[in-house]
């Protein structure tokens, strides 16, 4: 084919992969659970390689997928199963730390930076890049860019969006926007970048980005905690904000059902208090200064919450191995319940306060049409960001009658219940595939109108990731007055 063989011309033989077994890890998505063909697959080194890229597929009319390490866990790097077979755009080999100022505390790097690297390269000048995540030793800035990803650390240091100073991104055009600046101020009129992060490669393909480095933490407190219920957790959380303020750098809730998970799928994690049963919590503290005077102040605060009744057990670490150890156990989950079944995952978010009435609200709704169905919680607690989870064994779940509508009776429920405490359907994963329906029940005519303006005017031709973020403009949508009601609700 004339586009293959332009490709080559342009790249080398090497960095086009048609192959079945060379495309297979790059057209199935982390789960498993979508897969579809693409054209081929494209391995560019550098911008202008990227750019040429997509004039060449804008003259051959053919769809630009943008791929990073291709753990999206909804669905939104992979090719979808309608429309033409796009070519993927994978920029594993745009890794390099183009610079860094440790004055200007900045970084600029290539898009296809896998995140850990970014990290050690971040720490080797004494410098943090904060946001953290499960996938980090494979996910690529630029996936995390697209996401608006979120993680461990939104906490104290917010999310993908405020570690981003500036962008350089490849247009539907083929041209090259240079916004590589590494400004703090900058008002100079639309901030573009933010369009573009959060945009799921349906605007342009990033390729290099700026990020803001903050002091490197030199002591650091974990401690695990086992509670009784949200609400006491919930508690805690209020005292460690009203006696450490910014140097709270996580605060994460997990459930019972998610520690078995865990050890039953993951050898040699372990849990380091005596009872599964209830509620668990891991909770960071760092900063600057001495490991000693930190551990003080974390043990402070939970001879007071053990005085209140509001744990019933506490483990601080005592070593750095310890405090890996501990972050491993979260850092599984992902993988533990990929092994273990069918999770009906939701990314919802509520305002911190509402934490405790949306776990009881969504439990009930989900009782309610898959009654004793275990579940699933893990999150970011300290962001509001829970993942609710209906879990079923694979036997389980292919035993079900009428899966898809099941599955989205139950997303329904729960993102219903995070919609009635005005919270959101995707709090940092994304929509991908798997929330394009949730994007028209939720979202009011109006919004999706002027998202829809938004693709137009950067990518009149749907070259990229069509199908993605926004649901057809033709499809079924809720009254205007009900999607009124609805978006006051979210
Ligand atoms: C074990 C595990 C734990 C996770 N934990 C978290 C978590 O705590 N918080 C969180 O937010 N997410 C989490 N995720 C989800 C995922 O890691 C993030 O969404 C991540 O940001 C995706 O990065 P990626 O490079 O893998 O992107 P991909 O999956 O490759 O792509 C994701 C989307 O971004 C687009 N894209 C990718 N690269 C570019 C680019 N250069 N330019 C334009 N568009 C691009 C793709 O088209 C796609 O739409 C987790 C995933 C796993 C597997």
């Amino acid at each position: 084919m004339a586009l293959i063989e332009a490709f080559k011309q342009l790249l080398g033989d090497t960095a086009v992969l048609t192959q079945d077994e060379d495309l297979a890890g790059l057209i199935e998505d982390w789960r498993g659970r979508f897969r579809a063909p693409a054209l081929c697959a494209v391995l560019p080194s550098n911008p202008q390689q990227v750019a040429a890229i997509v004039r060449l597929c804008i003259e051959h009319g053919v769809p630009v997928l943008p791929q990073g390490g291709n753990t999206s866990l909804c669905g939104g790097a992979t090719p979808f199963d309608e429309g033409k077979r796009p070519v993927i755009v994978a920029l594993t080999r745009m890794r390099r730390i183009r610079s860094i100022d440790p004055v200007n505390n900045t970084m600029e790097v290539d898009a296809g930076c896998v995140l850990a690297t970014i990290h050690e390269a971040a720490a080797a000048t004494g410098r943090l890049y904060p946001v953290s995540l499960g996938a980090e030793g494979s996910c690529q800035i630029g996936g995390n860019i697209a996401t608006n990803a979120g993680g461990t650390g939104v906490l104290r240091y917010g999310n993908t969006r405020d570690n981003v100073l500036g962008l350089e991104v490849v247009l539907s055009d083929g041209s090259i926007w240079d916004g590589l600046y590494a400004l703090r101020k900058n008002n100079t009129g639309y901030d573009l970048k933010h369009l573009f992060i959060g945009s799921e490669g349906t605007l342009g393909i990033v390729t290099g980005a700026v990020l803001k480095l903050h002091p490197l933490p030199t002591a650091e407190a974990v401690a695990w905690l086992a509670v009784d219920d949200p609400q006491r957790a919930l508690d805690v959380l209020g005292l460690f904000q009203a006696s450490c303020s910014s140097r709270l750098s996580a605060f994460e809730l997990l459930n019972d059902n998610q520690i078995r998970l865990v050890l039953e799928q993951m050898p040699g994690r372990r849990c380091p208090v005596a009872r599964i049963d209830g509620w668990h919590v891991v909770v960071e503290l760092s900063d600057t200064g001495s490991t000693q005077e930190i551990t003080a102040t974390m043990q402070a605060v939970l001879e007071r919450a053990l005085e209140q009744g509001l744990i019933s057990d506490a483990v601080v670490a005592s070593s750095g191995a310890q405090r890996q150890a501990m972050w491993l156990v979260r850092h599984s989950v992902s993988e533990a319940n990929k092994k273990a079944g069918v999770g009906l995952t939701s990314d919802t978010a509520v305002p911190v306060s509402a934490v405790p009435a949306f776990i009881a609200q969504a439990t009930a709704s989900v009782r309610a049409i898959v009654p004793d169905v275990p579940v699933v919680v893990v999150g970011h607690m300290g962001d509001g960001n829970i993942h609710f989870i209906p879990f079923f064994s694979f036997d389980e779940w292919n035993a079900m009658p009428d899966r898809d509508s099941l599955a989205d009776r139950v997303r329904q429920a729960i993102d219903d219940a995070a919609g009635a405490l005005r919270g959101t359907f995707s709090a940092e994963h994304g929509i991908g595939r798997t929330l394009i329906g949730e994007m028209s029940r939720y979202k009011a005519p109006v919004e999706l109108a002027l998202m829809r303006a938004v693709k137009q005017a950067f990518d009149p031709l749907s070259l990229f990731n069509p199908g993605r973020v926004l649901p057809p403009a033709a499809a079924p949508s809720v009254s205007p007055s009900v999607a009124t009601t609805r978006q006051r609700e979210t």
